[in-house]
């Protein structure tokens, strides 16, 4: 772990990563922990899952600590804010990750898979978005820790621009994102709180794993990403670090794909 005071980007920083514990959320924990950032580990259910990335964390000598909240119901994001203000003061970065899918064709979708996917995805982003910002706004700037007064990263997907037949109340969630997050950008970028996304492209996670688990489905989806290989949640936590830390400073309302080429339309590459 990058851990020494000299090296460390996100040193003194405190860091809020909704469904940190799993998959890129916890990819993005320890990758954030082990710059320095003290880090909060938010999960809806998983209490244990949780305690092990916060107990990997502090063996790697980082800081960190797991916090409840469904992050699509209000009166927990703000009973999770006031936690974070109690036991550290403020808040620094956001990381907007949570996010589920609910499957099913199109004509068969219900408005419970349609809404639930909805509130998580997209009304959890507002809702954790909100709150950071009035606390990046309340605590003010802080140049001695950061040149920007907050950080908000948006776990967005390279759905937020390729359509998905089969899901299109996660594919909507996440075109909301890039609206959502490109209007909070423009917003706020005079309070100095940079936002941006990340659009992942196929990262080995819990949350797609009955899309890769035989060796024919993993070679129907390499075939949709140029580069060969499927993405690991470290890939993802390497450019939430740099978008968090100063060295992206003149970066705001931007969505990073980091997809392996996936956006870059493959099936184009022999001619189409
Ligand atoms: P995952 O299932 O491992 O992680 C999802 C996380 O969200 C879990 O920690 C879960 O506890 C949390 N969560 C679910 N509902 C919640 C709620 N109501 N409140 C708080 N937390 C809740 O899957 P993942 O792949 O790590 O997904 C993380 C994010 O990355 C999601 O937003 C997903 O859409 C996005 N993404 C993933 C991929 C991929 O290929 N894995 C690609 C593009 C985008």
């Amino acid at each position: 772990m990058a851990n020494s005071a000299s090296s460390a980007r996100l040193q003194n920083q405190v860091a809020l990563i909704t469904g940190g514990s799993s998959g890129i959320g916890a990819g993005v924990a320890k990758a954030m922990a082990a710059e320095g950032a003290t880090v909060v580990v938010n999960y809806s259910h998983s209490a244990d899952e949780a305690q092990a990335v916060v107990d990997e964390i502090k063996q790697a000598g980082g800081k960190a600590v797991a916090i409840q909240a469904d992050v699509s119901k209000e009166d927990q994001v703000l009973h999770m804010f006031d936690e974070v203000r109690r036991q550290f003061t403020t808040l620094h970065i956001l990381v907007n990750n949570s996010g589920i899918q609910q499957d099913a064709k199109f004509l068969d979708m219900t408005l419970e898979q349609w809404q639930k996917v909805i509130d998580v995805n997209l009304t959890g982003q507002f809702l954790c978005a909100r709150e950071a910002a009035r606390e990046f706004v309340r605590r003010g700037p802080q140049p001695e820790v950061s040149n920007a007064t907050g950080k908000i990263i948006c776990m967005s997907s390279v759905h937020e621009v390729i359509p998905w037949a089969g899901h299109v109340n996660y594919a909507t969630s996440k075109g909301g994102i890039m609206q959502l997050m490109k209007s909070m950008a423009q917003e706020l970028a005079p309070q100095k709180i940079r936002v941006n996304s990340i659009g992942p492209g196929a990262i080995a996670t819990p949350i797609n794993l009955s899309a890769r688990d035989t060796p024919e489905e993993e070679k129907s989806l390499l075939t949709l990403i140029p580069y060969g290989r499927i993405g690991e949640p470290a890939d993802i936590g390497k450019v939430a670090v740099w978008l968090a830390s100063d060295e992206s400073d003149y970066v705001t309302g931007t969505t990073l794909f980091a997809d392996g080429g996936m956006t870059l339309y493959p099936g184009f590459a022999d001619n189409g």
